[in-house]
């Protein structure tokens, strides 16, 4: 009876599994933090310990982003940073980031986790790799605060060893040694990794960039990652500048310098990847390479549009995200699957991407990105209770024929129901968490100080 939770008589449960099922007036129990089972016409009988309305409402699997800097909540907006391309906007916010500290990437973490579980997502990523002098347990207080949210968290170590002065882009006072970063590194993945099946937690490691990172240290780094057994992430073809810094620094393009790495693997995802050929694209799919696809970023730092349906064609795994919030700069899942299903029809036409793939992707393709289309990703008898009911009775969907697809179509925003691993989070499109107003105000004044 504890926890022993009945969805009934919602308009249509979009399973996302392999069949692409879609129930209508239908179903679905929850028992122990588990989808224990689902269907069309009469549930089972109960008890139930809760019984919630699906009318006029769509059920779909939580979603999942694959890329995120939660920080930088923190930045949004901010002037000399909103018109600037990818390498001078970095290096006109190293000099506000590196005054972030342990309240800041609290606070951030708290406010960029309930944006995201308000519009529909329920497994986070966060690759942080700003570590300003001192500041050693930034991840640790952001798996607390993501803790405190109650959102799945897959945090990655971030890290940046090549600074300004021996040829890269950060400044000196952000970068840490090569031994400092592979001793945290073990550190993290021994405290926090969580390899149980529906674990909270999962660990992976992330040094930030091909132009802030020494080749010693993504070696070094896939060796303890694969010694552990978590994942490896990084950003990579991101834009022009990119691969002509690899090409002069390295004499490669950066698919191919990975490759010299021996980051082209089945463990390892990657950040943006807009900038690919024919070959680099059989390279990546031949790897089984997976892929956080962040169109809103993208577009807004102008570094072009990543081959997304080319990727997923070829057999890649493909995820979406929304990228840090200093150049997004919102963190809303929904929005940024309607963005993937926009950008894709800009550039291949209006068959290029559905609604239906776009939501694929957001949930199953995120869920294999990370590796965990076991547990996550589709409503399917055993799998992880996260779920997310939209609510279309409001004035966008007025009159859509097709709700599922009207999630992108009418721009969905904000979830009306968000359970995770089978707690409810979200409430009547509101976070069940009082203490989130507290939070958005002191982050005003955290964002006032540091920018
Ligand atoms: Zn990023």
């Amino acid at each position: 009876m504890e926890n022993r939770v009945l969805f009934r008589d919602v308009d249509v449960i979009a399973t996302m599994d392999p069949h692409g099922s879609e129930l209508h007036g239908a179903w679905l129990t929850v028992e122990e933090g588990k989808v224990a089972a689902l269907g069309q016409g009469a549930p089972p009988p109960g008890p139930y310990s809760e019984e919630v309305d699906g009318r006029g409402q769509v059920l779909t699997p939580g979603l999942v982003n694959t890329h995120h800097h939660l920080y930088q909540t923190l930045f949004r907006a901010v002037p000399g940073a909103q018109d600037a391309e990818l390498f001078d906007w970095l290096v006109f916010l190293y000099e506000r980031w590196r005054g972030i500290h342990e309240e800041a990437v609290h606070v951030s973490a708290v406010v960029g986790c309930w944006e995201l579980l308000l519009s529909g997502c329920t497994t986070t990523t966060d690759h942080l790799y700003l570590f300003p002098r001192g500041r050693r347990n930034l991840i640790d207080v952001e798996i607390e605060a993501a803790g405190e949210v109650g959102i799945r968290f897959h945090p990655t170590r971030g890290s940046m060893s090549l600074s300004r002065a021996d040829g890269g882009l950060p400044p000196e006072d952000v970068v840490q040694s090569h031994d400092e970063i592979l001793l945290d590194s073990q550190r993290l993945i021994e405290r926090y990794h969580d390899r149980r099946f529906g674990a909270m937690v999962r660990l992976a490691l992330a040094p930030c960039s091909p132009f802030s990172v020494t080749p010693e240290l993504m070696r070094d780094t896939a060796t303890l990652a694969r010694e552990a057994g978590v994942l490896l992430h990084t950003h990579l073809a991101e834009t022009d500048d990119e691969q002509e810094f690899c090409l002069r620094k390295f004499g490669r393009r950066p698919v191919e310098y990975l490759e010299e790495l021996g980051w082209l693997a089945p463990d390892v995802w990657l950040a943006h990847l807009v900038h690919l050929s024919a070959e680099d694209i059989r390279l990546l799919a031949a790897a089984d390479v997976g892929m956080a696809h962040c169109p809103s970023s993208n577009m807004l730092l102008g570094s072009g549009i990543a081959p997304t349906a080319a990727c997923v064609e070829a057999g890649m795994r493909v995820g979406l995200a929304v990228d840090g919030s200093a150049s997004n700069d919102t963190s809303n899942m929904i929005r940024e699957a309607r963005q993937a299903m926009l950008l894709a029809r800009v550039q291949g036409g209006a068959q290029a991407m559905s609604a239906r793939t776009a939501l694929w992707l957001a949930c199953v393709g995120g869920a294999q990105v990370l590796r965990r289309d076991e547990e996550l990703g589709s409503l399917e008898p055993g799998k992880c209770a996260d779920l997310v009911l939209w609510d279309t009775r409001g004035l966008e969907f007025a009159g859509a024929a097709d709700p599922v697809a009207g999630l992108l179509h009418c721009a969905a925003q904000y979830a009306e129901l968000v359970m995770v691993n089978g707690v409810v989070r979200v409430r009547g499109g509101r976070p069940v968490d009082e203490e989130l107003e507290r939070y958005v105000s002191r982050h005003r004044e955290i964002a006032a100080q540091l920018t």
